[in-house]
């Protein structure tokens, strides 16, 4: 069992890359950003909870946000390990998942940062913009709103991880591929 926070802010390349690692290391990929978009185009009880502030590029409240994770776990029970991207974003979110995770005897064995420069990122957001239909990637105002939550509340995880001796942090510029086997070095390591 390896489980693997992908960790990073938003335009990271977090759910690209879990694209490729989700195949190579036969992992269970929850990106909760795609199960929040699900229900919203869903229009689920869950969907409309999380609507106004994933429109306004502001955290959903943890109570929803770990609740929703926890049922995505329970629904894998036969997993050889989780892929978490965009999961933990928050002190008590890294800790419920600690809590949760115990209970079943099992850990999270690495949360590895692609790290990256914020102007890059804001660009790279503005372009996928253009196709991805997200109407939290096409405002610049919106795209400032979610880096002001990271910086406020998804930051602090890089000492939580850190003083596991879990953080391992890598350079997030350069090609798709190069990325992809900058991580598969610290995998591999595991
Ligand atoms: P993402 O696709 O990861 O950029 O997430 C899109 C949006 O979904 C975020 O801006 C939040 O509104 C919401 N979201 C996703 N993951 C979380 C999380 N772990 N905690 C709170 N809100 C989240």
């Amino acid at each position: 069992m390896i489980n693997i926070v992908l960790f990073g802010k938003p335009g990271a390349g977090k759910g690209t890359q879990a694209q490729f690692l989700k195949e190579k290391y036969n992992l269970t990929h929850i990106s909760t950003g795609d199960v929040f978009r699900y229900n919203l185009s869903n229009n689920t009880e869950l969907g409309q909870l999380a609507k106004t502030y994933m429109e306004s590029g502001e955290l959903v409240p943890d109570s929803l946000t770990i609740k929703m994770l926890e049922d995505e776990v329970d629904n894998h029970p036969n997993t050889s390990g989780f892929l978490f991207d965009g999961f933990p974003r928050t002190i008590a979110q890294a800790e419920a998942l600690d809590k949760f995770l115990v209970k079943k005897g099992w850990e999270v064995t690495a949360t590895i940062g692609l790290e990256a420069n914020d102007d890059v990122l804001v660009q790279r957001i503005l372009e996928r913009g253009k196709t991805s239909g997200r109407v939290d990637d096409q405002d610049e105002a919106k795209i400032r709103t979610r880096y002001a939550e990271y910086n406020q509340k998804t930051s602090p995880l890089i000492n939580y991880y850190s003083n596991q001796n879990k953080y391992y942090p890598i350079d997030g510029i350069g090609t798709i591929a190069c990325i992809t086997s900058r991580l598969s070095e610290v995998i591999d390591q595991l």
